[in-house]
């Protein structure tokens, strides 16, 4: 599954595209673990890592 996801450089978004449908930055497919964020006003990742809507993040993207 994690080989065919990209995530974007800039926002993190887990991705199949290779422009983030969110913010349209590139997207990179040398990413690790992600997150699920369900519902970002209670998230303390989501304000930690500046995120201000729901769906699956990427923890770290190269
Ligand atoms: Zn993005």
């Amino acid at each position: 599954m994690a080989q065919t996801l990209r995530a974007c450089k800039e926002c993190s978004a887990i991705t199949e595209e290779d422009k983030c449908a969110i913010c349209g930055n590139p997207t990179s497919r040398e990413w690790q673990g992600y997150v699920i964020i369900l519902d970002h006003t209670k998230s303390e990742i989501a304000r930690r890592m500046g995120i201000s809507i729901n769906g699956k993040f990427a923890l770290r993207v190269r």
